[in-house]
C-alpha cells in the first residue's frame, strides 16, 4: 500500500466548467469545444466554442449544436493556449 506523500502525484485537475456549458468536445489537440447554453433569454441560444482556435458558431436548437461541436472536435487540431486553460 503506497502511503500519502507530502508531494502527491495529482492527475491533472480538470477545471471547472464554465458556466452554461452542458457539453465538452475534446478535440485531438487536447483542447475542449464547449457547448453552452444561453438559456431561452437568447433566441441563439446554444453557443460552440473551441478553446483551441477561433472556432464558434450559435445555434437555435441544442442537436444542430452537438453535431457542430463534435464535427469540429473531430477535425480540429489547434492546441489550446497555456494561459487560456481555465
Ligand atoms: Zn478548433
Amino acid at each position: 500500500m503506497p502511503e500519502s506523500t507530502a508531494t502527491p502525484q495529482q492527475p491533472p485537475t480538470p477545471a471547472p466548467w464554465p458556466d452554461g456549458v452542458i457539453a465538452r468536445y475534446l478535440t485531438v489537440a487536447g483542447a475542449p469545444v464547449d457547448l453552452t447554453d444561453r438559456t431561452e433569454e437568447s433566441y441563439w441560444r446554444y453557443d460552440t466554442a473551441c478553446g483551441g482556435c477561433p472556432h464558434k458558431d450559435s445555434f437555435l436548437s441544442v442537436e444542430p449544436a452537438r453535431r457542430d461541436a463534435q464535427a469540429h472536435a473531430e477535425r480540429c487540431r489547434a492546441l489550446p493556449r497555456p494561459e487560456d486553460a481555465r
